[in-house]
């Protein structure tokens, strides 16, 4: 199935990182519970919350509109990997998509985009969409290297597996992750263009209909603006989504 840009429904999806017990559960409700209301125009909406409570998460989630994707796995379905989880153990826990290529992990974990692709590709073999981070630091940014790193990181971190249906690119300037800034309106709609160039050329058809996220201190005062433009097919969004008040006052941007 082929998708044109028109019919690309956003998603909103929240990176908890490394913060939540069980009690945490109880902002997810809340979002979970106000979904329904949402008009037409609604996005789907995620959380992705610690791999401690995407079991938790997804069971309280089931029915719902809430999915649940896990914040990274590794490249292999099973083996001797002490501490990592598989693409194939999120899904088996309920999630259905998952983040990698944070530039957390590649800071953190020192991951590279082979690795990333490979991480992508494991997502695709376990039937989750994978959610590839992409995004420059500020010295890339302030060295107008920006459009080099992406298009860089897009050639080398997407797998050929990627489709409309299992693949959303997250653009996350590093630089803007946790700190209160964001790019100019102008910027994000330059780099996101240029993301979906790219997309279409490698792609083709399905490069029209692969979700391209904006993500770096998305708040609910900035969530209007940033999310209508022109390609920004969503948010993936840190810190704003672990209150629920202030995810869903995001995720009614699009209202
Ligand atoms: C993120 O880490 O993916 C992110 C976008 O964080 P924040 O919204 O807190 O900047």
């Amino acid at each position: 199935m082929t998708e044109t840009l028109s019919e690309i429904r956003p998603l909103v999806a929240g990176n908890w990182k490394m913060n939540g017990l069980s009690a945490a559960l109880g902002e997810s409700a809340e979002v979970r519970d106000a979904l329904p209301a949402l008009g037409k125009s609604a996005p789907d909406v995620m959380i992705c919350p610690p791999a401690t409570l995407v079991a938790q998460l997804a069971a309280a989630s089931k029915g719902s509109a809430l999915a649940v994707g896990g914040q990274d796995c590794h490249a292999a379905a099973s083996g001797a990997h002490t501490g990592d989880i598989s693409a194939e153990m999120l899904k088996d826990a309920g999630a259905t998509a998952v983040i990698v290529g944070h530039s957390e992990r590649r800071a953190d974990h020192g991951e590279l985009d082979r690795i990333v692709k490979a991480k992508a590709a494991a997502a695709h073999r376990a039937g989750l969409t994978a959610i590839v981070c992409i995004g420059e630091t500020k010295g890339e940014r302030l060295a107008d290297l920006t459009l080099n790193v992406v298009n860089r990181q897009l050639a080398a971190s997407l797998p050929d597996t990627a489709t409309a249906h299992n693949t959303v690119v997250a653009y996350e300037p590093i630089w803007a992750i946790g700190t209160g800034l964001t790019p100019e309106a102008k910027d994000v709609a330059e780099i996101h263009a240029a993301i979906r160039k790219n997309l279409e050329s490698r792609f083709g058809p399905a490069g029209k209909g692969i979700r391209i996220l904006y993500g770096g201190s998305v708040k609910p005062t900035n969530a209007r603006e940033l999310l209508s433009l022109p390609n920004v097919n969503g948010a993936l969004v840190g810190g704003a989504s672990l209150k629920a008040v202030d995810f869903l006052a995001i995720i009614r941007a699009y209202g």
